[in-house]
């Protein structure tokens, strides 16, 4: 059986100019997560914004089967060319699943159809993932709900598409709630929004998001 390829893009900025999250993550969190996500049906690369076409050239989608995406502060420095290379190789049928703050990605929001605006505070609440739909391959494996102790509030009204497919709901202990894993098809490709994510609380170590994202892969593979 061949291998799913997979890219990792990180924007790979608050790594290289914040003491604390560099700590956390000293290879970015691309380089944690390639290691974390490692498996023997999964070729992983990573791709960063700084590298020419930001690591995604023709080649390199031509050569993915799912694209992660984690961005947050160099939004609008993704250039618009390659924004379009993606959305062409989504249609296509090249997975995508959009971590975090990558709400508001060039990509994510074309493809989402909609603004990705949301309610947030950075507080380290303590948030509560709710699994809705324990059914769906996402979320195989997952228990009820799980926690993690300290991270960013996303809170609802979050623009999202009407056609966004719900697997996991967020509490928070400030009150709020959120939409925090969905799908959506566009064309042939399928993608995934998953919510935790922060860049300066320990999220990607825990078991059960990595559980999350090693599904998301195999569940958006073409
Ligand atoms: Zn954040």
């Amino acid at each position: 059986m061949s291998k799913i390829r997979v890219t990792i893009w990180n924007e790979f900025i608050h790594e290289k100019h914040n003491p604390e999250v560099k700590k956390l993550y000293p290879d970015g969190i691309h380089g944690m997560l390639a290691k974390a996500l490692a498996a023997s049906d999964l070729e992983i690369r990573t791709a960063t914004l700084e590298e020419p076409e930001h690591g995604l050239t023709q080649e390199v989608l031509d050569n993915t089967d799912v694209l992660l995406w984690w961005g947050h502060a160099a939004h609008d420095k993704v250039a618009d060319e390659v924004v379009q290379r993606v959305l062409t190789r989504v249609w296509e049928g090249m997975g995508i699943i959009a971590l975090h703050s990558a709400h508001m990605a060039k990509v994510f929001r074309q493809l989402n159809g909609t603004s990705g605006k949301l309610h947030w505070r950075e507080s380290g609440d303590k948030e509560r993932i709710w699994v809705t739909n324990p059914a769906h391959p996402i979320t195989y494996n997952l228990p009820e709900y799980f926690e993690l102790p300290y991270e960013e509030m996303y809170g609802e009204p979050f623009m999202i598409a009407n056609d966004a497919q719900v697997l996991m709901i967020s509490w928070f202990e400030g009150g709020e709630v959120f939409r925090s894993g969905f799908t959506l098809q566009r064309g042939n490709g399928k993608l995934f929004y998953f919510r935790p994510g922060h860049e300066s609380f320990p999220t990607y170590y825990n078991k059960n998001v990595q559980t999350v994202l090693a599904n998301a892969i195999r569940w958006a593979k073409p």
